[in-house]
């Protein structure tokens, strides 16, 4: 018998496990009490990594698409019918023609981290689309125009604060998200049982509201008014501290006279939330030592998404706790990919790029992937022909997904890399099977950058690879090699992995990848320190709380509060929801974690469905601007009225090889949200608060 210790890469809780196992044979997913983040969290997601290891309807073998279907071939043929048609399509047109799509498990994937910039490099191609444009995207554009830089992005000081307000945001389910942050329930009990309060504002009452102090409903897609009262309140109530940033701070003046006009009797007719309590919330806050507001998913994807996280900032700033213990802080990750960046102060942009077609911000160099059918479909210079997809499941997880997948009709290629048959592989010319997470190694170089607390762990795959399958990696090195007509030079990620330490922070402490190895319950490296003011890149070392892009999407914010909503025809708004027990649209094929009663419902209140004469377990109707879909009601007080909730990630259907999700009868969201509902600040996809019709289904 055996004990492997390792991260668990499914989301970004980065939560220790520790696996006993005697050979192939699995005898337990455990936490791991010793690892220095989660001390001995986990989730009920981390026991299926053995699912994805053993699943039969895995990918084990290169597939091609033939008149017969898909037929196995051999890694040979797949990587030489992959470069040849790649070749043969930007010599006819262009590079730009070639387009990829990145899925979030990237991002957990550090082979696919290291190994996958190269290869967009030898495509030559500026049609990139990645999941970061569907939700999150507003957090870099407000890091990058107040910070310097976008991937400065800082995290709440869960361990010190003594208030938090969350907005939009479901930590108890989804253990932290632009914040990895494990053992959320002790987390916040630990705030409560010093005598801290948490409060959430969300249009449901979530699992995370449940454990709250104090939970706020909130009209969809109103929060940005909100946080302008809030911050009017704090400089009307003279309750402004700058603390160490003082010197530090621009656009102060210029926050007062914007925040005038957003006083909270204009707050509540907006959003529901009663004057007096917006203030005494504000006021709260103000008196807190160590308060901090942390907002997510529900803010950064809706149409105000971009000023959300902004005015987020600028709260924690003006309220004293930014870069303070308690508050909002920044980690100091052993590998900090800032430090990979163009050198502080030099311009990021000389001015945002634009989408070909709809002339949407290209942050990131990512375009948005609300565009991605568009891009397809509209013809001209730059058209896109051809689709390289890898870990991504854009027919299920990108606003409109039936419109992509129709569009895919008129690509001359499509290539994925994948461990599944998906709604989106299934459209493929040629699948590289790849490896899942029990078989890679693994050194998270995204969410430590996100940790609420200073950590650095590596851990060695458990299990070789099942199958004729090859890691992500592997298959981008080679396609890179083929595509620069060079030899594939079979670097490993420990490679890259052990020079990036040695140039890190920590290098002169001994930090390395033997002294990882020694470690296999990862290396504290302690709570979050005060270090913005050395980590700033912004050319004149200040944090702006201004930007002219704010200022001009705030004409934009007064057009909208001006103009009476045009989609009363679809009388109900629409917000997603995070289930504990899946992530995102790969993970319903693992029979732990699908068993038991059906979570994709749509949430109901109940003065709603007696109007239209539902109960729990009837099928209802949704409707929106672009399609349909009948699923299975949840009446319930958790929502709030005028307001329905679906589950994200959910919709493979039985044309896919995932039997258990077939099974469930489960329905994408986002055949309902709408490809043409963006933040166009931002360039994010507006999932949140899409109009929909109801009704009930006839017997
Ligand atoms: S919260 Fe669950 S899925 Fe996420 S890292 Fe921890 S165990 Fe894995």
């Amino acid at each position: 018998m055996q004990t492997h210790y390792r991260t668990c890469n499914i989301c970004e809780a980065l939560c220790g496990i520790e696996i006993t196992h005697e050979g192939e044979n699995i005898l337990s997913i455990k936490g791991d009490p010793k690892d220095p983040l989660s001390r001995g969290h986990i989730c009920p997601k981390a026991v299926a990594l053995q699912d994805f290891y053993f699943d039969e309807d895995r990918l084990r073998s290169p597939l091609k698409k033939t008149a017969n279907g898909f037929e196995e071939i051999s890694w040979e043929e797949a990587f030489d019918f992959t470069v040849n048609k790649i070749q043969e399509i930007q010599n006819k047109h262009g590079d730009n023609a070639v387009a990829t799509f990145l899925g979030n498990p990237n991002a957990h994937n550090m082979g696919n981290l290291l190994f996958v910039r190269p290869f967009i490099k030898a495509l030559r191609t500026k049609s990139r689309f990645s999941a970061s444009t569907v939700d999150q995207m507003p957090h870099h554009v407000a890091s990058l125009h107040m910070l310097g830089h976008s991937i400065l992005n800082p995290v709440p000081d869960l361990d010190r604060t003594n208030y938090l307000l969350i907005m939009g945001g479901n930590p108890l389910v989804s253990n932290g998200s632009m914040m990895s942050a494990p053992d959320i329930p002790k987390r916040f009990r630990a705030i409560q049982e010093r005598g801290g309060k948490i409060v959430v504002i969300d249009p449901r009452r979530t699992e995370t509201a449940r454990k709250a102090d104090e939970h706020l409903f909130i009209k969809p897609e109103t929060d940005v008014v909100l946080l302008l009262a809030m911050i009017h309140t704090i400089i009307k109530e003279d309750k402004i501290r700058l603390n160490h940033l003082a010197d530090n701070v621009t656009g102060l003046e210029e926050i007062k006279t914007l925040a005038e006009k957003y006083t909270p009797e204009l707050a509540e007719k907006i959003t529901g939330i009663k004057a007096e309590k917006i203030k005494s919330l504000t006021l709260e806050m103000a008196a807190a030592d160590k308060a901090v507001l942390y907002s997510r998913m529900g803010l950064s994807t809706q149409t105000f998404g971009g000023l959300c996280i902004w005015l987020t900032n600028v709260f924690n700033i003006l309220n004293g706790n930014y870069d303070r213990e308690g508050g909002m802080m920044f980690p100091s990750p052993a590998i900090d990919p800032i430090s990979f960046s163009p050198k502080k102060g030099k311009p990021k942009y000389k001015s945002i790029p634009l989408s070909r077609v709809r002339k949407l911000p290209k942050y990131l160099g990512e375009t948005p992937s609300a565009s991605l059918a568009e891009e397809i479909e509209t013809e001209g210079e730059g058209q896109i022909k051809a689709l390289v997809c890898v870990a991504g499941n854009p027919v299920l997880s990108v606003p409109n997904g039936r419109r992509l997948e129709k569009a895919f009709e008129k690509l001359d290629f499509i290539v994925c890399s994948d461990i599944y048959l998906t709604e989106t592989s299934k459209h493929a010319d040629i699948i590289f099977p790849a490896t899942s997470g029990l078989e890679i190694s693994q050194y998270d170089i995204t969410f430590l950058n996100l940790a609420i607390r200073n950590i650095a762990k590596y851990s060695p795959a458990l299990f070789p690879k099942k199958g004729n399958v090859k890691h992500d990696w592997e298959i981008l090195a080679e396609l890179t090699a083929r595509l620069k007509g060079e030899k594939n030079q079979g670097h490993s990620p420990e490679m890259f992995l052990n020079m990036a330490l040695q140039m890190g922070k920590y290098a002169k402490d001994g930090l390395t990848l033997e002294k990882l190895k020694e470690h296999p319950h990862g290396i504290d490296l302690g709570p979050l320190t005060s270090c913005l003011k050395e980590r700033l890149q912004t050319d004149d070392d200040t944090v702006r709380l201004i930007h002219p892009v704010f200022l001009e999407d705030l004409k934009r914010l007064d057009e909208s509060l001006n103009t009476t909503a045009s989609e009363n025809d679809f009388s109900y708004q629409m917000i997603g929801r995070r289930v504990l027990r899946q992530h995102n649209t790969w993970t319903h094929n693992a029979h732990r974690l699908s068993k038991g009663r059906n979570e994709c419902t749509v949430l109901i209140n109940p003065t709603d469905a007696d109007r239209l004469g539902v109960t729990s377990g009837e099928y209802i109707l949704l409707k929106s601007r672009v399609g349909q879909i009948k699923v299975e009601a949840e009446v319930t007080d958790e929502i709030m009225e005028g307001v329905l909730s679906l589950p994200q990630g959910f919709g493979a259907s039985k044309k896919s090889k995932m039997k258990i999700a077939a099974a469930q009868n489960s329905v994408s969201i986002n055949d309902l949200t709408d490809d043409l509902r963006v933040d166009s600040l931002t360039g994010n996809a507006a999932l949140n608060g899409v109009y929909v019709s109801v009704s009930k289904m006839a017997d």
